[in-house]
């Protein structure tokens, strides 16, 4: 039986991940849970899973029969217990960073799906996992496919990644007819049902520029061995390309249920109860397009960032979360967005990260970018 802690378990991966725990109760128990305001969420998860543990950034009344850790470290504190054998990553933003360090010292499983944090730790967090012999499994669908196909082949014989991006619900649209988007648009996605910000991350396509970053990341890929193709319908949720020409590719119906599995189970399957099975014939047509680098800022933007390293993904990815916080306030449109980023990481100095007070501050000089653009640019604070 394993003991698994959540932290962020009143999020979409959250819930979806109490649902797989629920699914298999003679394989896993939900040992800790942790969330940032939604406390009723958190207790009532901890009641129904009998968790041990639970963490809030927000203090409040707490039955007695449970441990209650409270307070801005509160998520860093649970994952630095040593009691869980897996810890699932599933807080959205930087916040996730210090979090994973902590996860990290106990040299067991992160299931991660966290990108955030792998694109600012960097080094920091590498370093980390060969010291403490930590393992990380990713969640996040793309990189649990791509930890998949390369089980087929050695390091050296892999050519590159083929990322896949659903496009976003605009991938068809032209600018102008971006420029009267409404959120309710933006916050309908295609084929995902995720969170707000990964949503709105999905339509300005930051998040694939995030997950350049994370593949390289994960699986220590220089840029050029990173590609993008966009895949309107998320069967195929991406690729290795072998150097014999073999292209290994990972399928199934678009559902977060199935990489979170994968992530406790791994390296073994469990059955899949969960989940719709994919049947091709129903599917029909698979396509694939090229991504036009030039019109897709994010794209362009997270390349740039992998290429100069240093503190400039922190920076890419500060300002976008800076910049999706004005956007979800209504000081900044949809396509401010790409440029808000563009100016921080174009005035960023790039300095170099060798420690997570280098990477804080790097995120804080992000932000303060971010803000200083909305303000001269748009009057708003
Ligand atoms: P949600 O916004 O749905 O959930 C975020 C969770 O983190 C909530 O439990 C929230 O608590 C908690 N949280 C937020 N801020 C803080 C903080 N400062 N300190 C502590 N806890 C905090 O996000 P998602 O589940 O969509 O995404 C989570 C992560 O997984 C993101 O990094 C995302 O990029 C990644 N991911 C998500 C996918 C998806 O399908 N949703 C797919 C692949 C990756 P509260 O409820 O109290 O606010
Ligand atoms: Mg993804």
């Amino acid at each position: 039986m394993k003991k698994i802690t959540v932290l962020g378990s009143t999020g979409s991966i959250g819930r979806q991940t109490l649902e797989v725990i629920a699914a298999h109760p003679t394989e896993y128990e939900l040992y800790g849970v942790s969330a940032n305001s939604n406390f009723e969420l958190l207790c009532e998860q901890a009641r129904n899973f009998r968790a041990k543990r639970i963490a809030c950034s927000t203090a409040f009344p707490c039955a007695n029969d449970i441990d209650c850790i409270f307070g801005d470290d509160a998520a860093e504190r649970l994952a630095a217990d040593n009691e869980a054998d897996v810890v699932v990553l599933a807080i959205s933003g930087i916040a996730a960073l210090k979090p994973l360090l902590a996860a990290i010292k106990n040299g067991k499983r992160i299931a991660i799906a966290n990108k955030e944090s792998l694109v600012c730790g960097g080094d920091l967090v590498d370093a980390a996992l060969e010291k403490y012999h930590a393992e990380l499994v990713p969640i996040d669908s793309e990189q649990s496919a791509i930890f998949q196909c390369l089980k087929n082949g050695s390091d050296r014989e892999v050519k590159r990644l083929i990322l896949t991006a659903s496009g976003g619900p605009f991938f068809r649209r032209s600018k102008d007819e971006l420029e009267n988007i409404t959120m309710a648009e933006v916050l309908h996605h295609p084929t995902w049902n995720m969170g707000k910000k990964i949503t709105l991350d999905s339509a300005t396509l930051f998040n694939k520029g995030l997950e350049i970053i994370e593949a390289a990341r994960l699986f220590h890929r220089s840029a050029d061995g990173i590609s993008v193709l966009i895949h309107p319908q998320s069967i195929v949720h991406s690729m290795v390309e072998y150097r014999d020409g073999t292209i290994m590719a990972n399928m199934s119906c678009p559902d977060m249920r199935l990489p979170i599995q994968y992530a406790l189970s791994y390296p073994n399957r469990l059955e899949n109860t969960l989940c719709k099975p994919l049947l091709l014939e129903d599917v029909g047509d698979l396509t694939f397009h090229k991504v036009d680098v030039e019109r897709f800022g994010a794209i362009k933007l997270a390349y740039q960032a992998l290429r100069h390293g240093g503190g400039l993904p922190t920076v890419f990815n500060g300002a976008n979360e800076r910049a999706a916080e004005l956007y979800f306030d209504e000081k900044i449109t949809f396509l401010d967005i790409e440029t808000c980023v563009a100016y921080a990481c174009d005035r960023y100095e790039n300095q170099r990260m060798d420690s997570l007070e280098s990477i804080l501050d790097a995120d804080r000089q992000a932000r303060t970018l971010a803000s200083e653009w909305a303000w001269r640019v748009k009057g708003k604070k």
